[in-house]
């Protein structure tokens, strides 16, 4: 396996035959030409390579498949049509009503509502672990039915770092796969199988993409989950579409994938455009040279807002003061990531001077693009969270959210001061007395949305 860095740009990629197109090619089809009879049998039924329909299979989306794989150090992957589609791909591969599941408690807002409506319809439960950090705790709510542990490697916005390597040695002492989402992370900053997670899941619409342009998911099997002597009986039973074989009798380690691509992902029909997954790859050409800026320039802007009195706490893993801060110097030695957390003392009233008072960041609700972006998670995001369900997550009124693009540091901070200075009834002077006296913003940036 090359270096990280090398792989970004060269695993998976598709050399195309017919012109020597040196980037993979976006596939805009719908389907692939049969050459004859036989060859259309054969296809459909998977004796000779070849793709037969876009929603079960793409070239772009395959080139995208093998190099998020490889940089997770994981067997397989299959893409998908977003986030939430990969969540549930991952998830609906796995279990059936009945079944229950485990998961930490701080997960991204999308897959809380996933978990309490989306597979509550369908007779699933989620149980959420109020302490993640406590493996006894994990043990101690797993239940016959149990078939999977979910965490977050890093939660958002609290930026709390999940201990993987713990939750999944609790996951395989009681045979159980653990699924990670490290959307927040990415591979370059932390790959969670190395550390016992068996799936990985990604939003590739964040970091993955970078550039705010196409959503996609993706969902890795590390391999490392023995599919034929687990509790999914869907797997090791005959299946008629195997023509009596099993999951696990015909494609072994990799079955749990080839479920979740031909049954789940290709009938319930989440398809990634090609287009997508095209803008998806290059974008992981430069992850790890996005990432390290961006986790270089929140550690940066994390120390200046500690320093401010206005501001009560700040969530950023990376800062010795963070609860976390452990885990992260253990799990993320890279760096701990673009996205932070800070509260502020005057409460809501004071969040919405300062979200209304910035000009660089973005007002938006996306993470892990290039531009930055601010975010009021209590009024937006988290708004339908009961009270204390959204204060025990660390969502107080006074919170607000930013996600750090690749800005220069001296323009970002400039701009925060400029929501100091509103909370503080400072505003119009913010703009001069920013940090670096010598030297004035730069950029004058019309508000975002
Ligand atoms: C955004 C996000 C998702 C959902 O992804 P979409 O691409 O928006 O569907 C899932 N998990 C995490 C951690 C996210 O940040």
């Amino acid at each position: 396996m090359p270096e990280f860095t090398t792989a970004q740009v060269h695993a998976g990629e598709t050399r195309e035959a017919a012109h020597g197109a040196r980037v993979t090619p976006i596939y805009l089809t719908a389907g692939f030409e049969f050459d004859s009879f036989a060859n259309a049998e054969e296809r459909f039924g998977g004796d000779v390579p070849g793709y037969t329909y876009s929603r079960s299979g793409n070239p772009t989306a395959a080139s995208l498949e093998r190099r998020v794989a490889a940089l997770e150090g994981g067997r397989e992957a299959i893409a998908v049509g977003s986030g939430q589609a990969a969540l549930t791909v991952a998830l609906l591969g796995l279990v059936q009503s009945g079944d229950h599941l485990l998961s930490a408690q701080s997960v991204y807002s999308g897959t809380r509502g996933l978990f309490e409506t989306g597979l509550k319809r369908l007779g699933v439960q989620v149980e959420f672990v109020d302490g993640p950090g406590d493996p006894e705790e994990w043990r101690r709510r797993i239940r016959p039915n149990t078939r999977a542990l979910f965490g977050e490697s890093i939660g958002n916005p609290g930026n709390d770092v999940l201990d993987i390597a713990a939750v999944a040695d609790v996951a395989h002492q009681n045979g159980l796969p653990l699924i990670v989402d490290n959307t927040l992370a990415t591979p370059y900053l932390l790959q969670p199988g190395e550390h016992g997670a068996d799936i990985v899941v990604h939003s590739a619409s964040k970091f993955l993409g970078g550039h705010g342009s196409a959503l996609g998911g993706v969902v890795v099997d590390q391999g490392s989950y023995d599919w034929g002597v687990s509790p999914f009986e869907h797997l090791r039973a005959p299946d008629d579409w195997l023509h009596g074989d099993s999951y696990v009798g015909a494609y072994g380690r990799g079955a749990y994938i080839a479920f979740a691509r031909s049954v789940v992902a290709s009938l319930f029909g989440p398809v990634l455009s090609p287009v997508n997954a095209f803008l998806i790859q290059q974008g992981i050409e430069t992850l790890s040279l996005r990432l390290r800026q961006q986790s270089d320039t929140a550690l940066a802007v994390a120390r200046w807002l500690e320093r401010k009195p206005e501001v009560a706490s700040v969530d950023y893993a990376g800062l010795e003061s963070h609860p976390s801060h452990d885990l992260a110097r253990r799990y993320l030695p890279r760096g701990a990531g673009a996205i932070l957390g800070f509260t502020l003392v005057g409460g809501a009233a004071a969040a919405q001077r300062f979200y209304d008072a910035v000009t660089l960041f973005s007002r938006m609700t996306h993470i892990g693009d290039v531009r930055s972006l601010i975010l009021h998670p209590a009024t937006t995001t988290h708004a339908h969270l009961q009270r204390d369900v959204r204060e025990a997550t660390g969502i107080g009124d006074g919170l607000l959210r930013l996600s750090i693009g690749l800005e220069d540091p001296t323009d970002l901070i400039a701009d925060l001061e400029r929501g100091i200075a509103a909370v503080t009834g400072q505003a119009g002077v913010a703009a001069t007395t920013a940090t670096t006296p010598n030297r004035e913003p730069r950029l004058v940036v019309a508000a975002g949305n």
